[in-house]
C-alpha cells in the first residue's frame, strides 16, 4: 500500500470533491458570506500561529544572551528599554494567543454552521428527490442503500469535512507560511528540514499501512459480527424454537474475539508508531540543531531565529504526520459523497413532460391503444395492449401469475412509460397530464396495503391530504372499518405498528380502502385486493370495495374467477398479451383460456372443503 495506494487516493480525491462541490454550489452558494467571514478569521489565525515564537526571539536576542555574555554594548530594538520589552513581549504572548484563540473560534464555528447547513438543506434535497424518482430506479436500488445514503454517507461527510478537512485546509495555509518564513531566516537551513520530511514518510509508510489493514479488516469483523447479531435477532422465533441460541453465541463469541484481536493489533502498531515518529522527531531536531548551531556560530542566524526555526519545525510535524491519515478520510468522505451526488444527477424518467397540463376532473374513460412495455431489465412484458374501458364500467384483469397484468396497470398511474403505444383517459394522452393531478384521481388497493407507521385517521387522511375529520370517518365507514377502529384503544388516533402490524390483514385492507377512498377517485385499481384473506374477512372486504367501485371505472386483478363474472370487460392476459376479451358469458361461449380456466375453478371450488376463494398459479 503506502505510496502508491495513497497517490491514487489524492488522485481519486480531487475530481470526486469537484464533482461534489458542482452539486453542492446552490447551497453552499447561499452560505457565502459566512464562509467568506470565516475565512478571514482563519487568516487571521494564521498570520497569529506564525507570530507566535516571535517574542521568545526578541526575548532571547536582546535580553537573555546579552545580559549572559556580559556583552557592554546592549543591543537594543526599536529603541527600546529591555524592561519595556520584556514586558512587551510577555503581552504579546498572551494577545496573540488570546486573540488567535478568538479568531480560531469564529473560523471554527463558522466554517462548521456553514458546513452543517448545507448539508442538512442537501439531505432535504436528496429525501425530496429520491421520492420522485421513478420506481425503475426504486427497484435497482436497495433501499438499504438509500437510507445508508441519506443518513450515515451525509453524516460521514460532515464529521470529515469539520473534522479533518477544515483543519487541513488551515494547517496547510500554516504550514505555507512557516516555510515562507523559514526560507527566508535561511533557506539552507529550511532545505535541511524540509529534505527530511519525505525521508521520515518513507520510513514511517510502512508502518501506516500495517495499521490500516489492520484498521480494515478490524471493520470488516466489525460488519460480520452486525450482520450475525441482525440476523439472529430477525430470526429470534426460528433460533429459539430450533434452540439454536448456544451454536449461535458460538458462532459469535469466535467472530467477536477475531475482531477484538485485530483491534488489540492495530492499538498496539498505533502506538508504535507514535512512539516511533517521536524518536525520528527527535533525530531531525538534532539534526537541525547541530546545523543550526553552525550557523548562528557564523553568525548566519540569531540564536533567537534558532528557536523560531525549531519551534516551527515541531508545529509543522504535527499536521505532516497526520497527513496521510487525513487523506484516507477526506477519500473515504469523497466516496461517501458522491454516492449522494450520484443520486442527485439520476432524473426521473417518469416525468412532467414540458407543456403537460393539470388534469380536469375526469369522467373516467381510460383507453390502450397499441401499448408495449419492458422493465429495464430487458425482455418485453406487455405486447401491444388495446382496449377500452368507458366510464363507470367494471374491466376485470384475469390470467397466469407473472402475465403482466399488475405492470399493465401500473401504466395507468404512470409508474412507468410505455416503450410504444399510447394510454388515454377522457380522450388525452395521459402524459399530457401532470403526473400529480393524475394520479390524485385514481385510488387504488393492493393485495398487501401498506399503512404508515401514524395514527389511523393520518393512514386514512393520507388518501387525500388536508381532509377533514369528518371526510376521515366517512371514509372509513364507506369501508366497513369505522367500528372497529372504534374499538381500537385510542379509536382514530391509535398509532399503527410498523406496517400496520397491530391489525388484521382483513382489517388492514379496509383501512387501505378507507384511504382510497376518500380520494372519491373517478378510477379506482383493485390489485388482488382480497388475496390472502379468510373468507370471513375477504367478505367484509369485497362488501367494501362494492361501496367504493360504485359509479366508478374500476380495474381490477383477481384470481378468483367467480368475483368477476359481472365484469363489463374481461381481459384474459398470458405472457403479455391480451389472448381474449369480451364479458363472461361471450367469453364461455368462446371457449377458450378463460372458458377453461373457469371450469378448472368451478371444479376446484366444488370438491374444496371450503369452498371458495383459488389462487391459481402458474
Ligand atoms: P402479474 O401481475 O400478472 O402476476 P406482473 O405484472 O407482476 O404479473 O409481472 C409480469 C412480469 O414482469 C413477470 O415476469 C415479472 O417477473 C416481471 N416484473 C414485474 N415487476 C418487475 C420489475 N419491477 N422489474 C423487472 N421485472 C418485473
Amino acid at each position: 500500500m503506502g505510496q502508491r495506494s495513497k497517490e491514487k487516493d489524492l488522485k481519486g480525491v480531487i475530481p470526486g470533491v469537484l464533482r461534489i462541490l458542482r452539486n453542492f454550489s446552490p447551497y453552499i452558494r447561499k452560505q457565502r458570506v459566512l464562509i467568506a467571514g470565516s475565512f478571514l478569521a482563519l487568516l487571521l489565525e494564521t498570520g497569529l500561529r506564525l507570530l507566535e515564537p516571535w517574542p521568545l526571539k526578541y526575548v532571547f536576542d536582546y535580553i537573555l544572551i546579552p545580559a549572559h555574555s556580559n556583552s557592554a554594548s546592549v543591543a537594543t530594538i526599536f529603541g527600546l528599554n529591555q524592561m519595556v520589552l520584556l514586558a512587551l513581549s510577555a503581552l504579546a504572548i498572551v494577545s496573540i494567543t488570546g486573540i488567535g484563540s478568538m479568531a480560531a473560534y469564529l473560523s471554527t464555528y463558522g466554517m462548521s454552521l456553514a458546513v452543517v447547513q448545507v448539508l442538512s438543506e442537501v439531505r432535504g434535497h436528496v429525501f425530496h428527490h429520491l421520492q420522485h424518482l421513478s420506481l425503475s430506479f426504486h427497484q435497482e436500488f436497495k433501499s438499504g442503500d438509500l437510507i445508508t445514503r441519506v443518513t450515515a454517507d451525509i453524516e460521514k461527510m460532515r464529521l470529515v469535512t469539520i473534522k479533518t478537512a477544515l483543519p487541513l485546509f488551515t494547517n496547510t495555509i500554516s504550514l505555507v507560511g512557516m516555510s515562507a518564513i523559514m526560507f527566508w531566516l535561511n533557506w539552507e537551513l529550511a532545505l535541511v528540514a524540509i529534505a527530511i520530511f519525505p525521508l521520515l514518510t518513507l520510513l514511517t509508510s510502512k508502518m501506516i499501512s500495517r495499521i490500516r489493514s489492520f484498521a480494515k479488516q478490524h471493520r470488516d469483523s466489525e460488519g460480520v459480527l452486525a450482520a450475525t447479531t441482525g440476523e439472529t435477532i430477525g430470526a429470534i422465533k426460528v433460533v429459539q424454537v430450533l434452540s439454536l441460541q448456544e451454536m449461535l453465541h458460538g458462532i459469535f463469541a469466535a467472530q467477536n474475539q477475531k475482531s477484538l484481536d485485530e483491534a488489540i493489533e492495530s492499538l498496539k502498531l498505533s502506538a508504535a508508531l507514535e512512539r516511533t515518529v517521536q524518536v525520528l522527531m527527535a533525530i531531525i531536531i538534532a539534526a537541525v540543531l547541530w546545523r543550526g548551531s553552525h550557523v548562528v556560530l557564523h553568525k548566519g542566524l540569531t540564536p533567537g531565529e534558532l528557536l523560531v526555526f525549531i519551534t516551527y519545525l515541531k508545529n509543522a510535524f504535527e499536521p505532516m504526520r497526520k497527513l496521510s491519515n487525513q487523506v484516507g478520510q477526506i477519500a473515504k468522505a469523497t466516496a461517501s459523497g458522491e454516492r449522494v451526488v450520484e443520486l442527485l444527477e439520476y432524473e426521473p424518467n417518469v416525468r412532467d413532460l414540458p407543456g403537460a397540463q393539470k388534469a380536469h376532473p375526469f369522467f373516467g374513460a381510460v383507453r390502450f391503444e397499441n401499448v408495449s412495455f419492458g422493465y429495464n431489465t430487458g425482455g418485453e412484458i406487455l405486447k401491444d395492449i388495446s382496449f377500452v374501458a368507458r366510464p363507470g364500467q367494471l374491466l376485470a384483469v384475469v390470467g397466469p401469475s407473472g402475465s403482466g397484468k399488475s405492470t399493465l396497470l401500473s401504466l395507468i398511474l404512470r409508474l412507468y412509460d410505455p416503450q410504444s403505444g399510447r394510454i388515454f383517459i377522457d380522450g388525452q394522452d395521459i402524459r399530457e397530464y401532470t403526473i400529480d393531478s393524475l394520479r390524485q384521481q385514481i385510488s387504488v388497493v393492493l393485495q398487501d396495503s401498506v399503512l404508515f407507521a401514524v395514527s389511523v385517521r393520518e393512514n386514512i387522511a393520507y388518501g387525500k391530504l388536508g381532509s377533514s375529520d369528518k371526510e376521515v370517518e366517512n371514509a372509513a365507514r364507506l369501508a366497513n372499518a369505522h367500528e372497529f377502529i372504534m374499538k381500537l384503544p385510542q379509536g382514530y388516533d391509535t398509532i399503527l405498528g410498523e406496517r400496520g402490524g397491530t391489525l388484521s390483514g382483513g382489517q388492514r385492507q379496509r383501512v387501505a380502502i378507507a384511504r382510497a377512498a376518500i380520494r372519491q377517485a373517478p378510477i379506482v385499481i383493485l390489485d388482488e385486493s382480497t388475496t390472502g384473506l379468510d373468507n370471513a374477512s375477504e367478505r367484509n372486504v369485497n362488501a367494501a370495495l362494492e361501496k367504493l367501485t360504485e359509479e366508478r371505472t374500476t380495474f381490477v386483478i383477481s384470481h378468483n374467477l367467480k368475483t368477476v363474472q359481472n365484469a363489463d370487460l374481461i381481459l384474459y392476459v398470458e405472457g403479455g398479451s391480451i389472448l381474449e376479451q369480451g364479458t363472461h358469458s361471450e367469453l364461455m361461449r368462446l371457449g377458450g383460456h378463460y372458458a377453461t380456466l373457469y371450469r378448472l375453478q368451478s371444479i376446484v371450488d366444488d370438491t374444496s372443503p371450503q369452498g371458495d376463494s383459488y389462487a391459481i398459479k402458474a
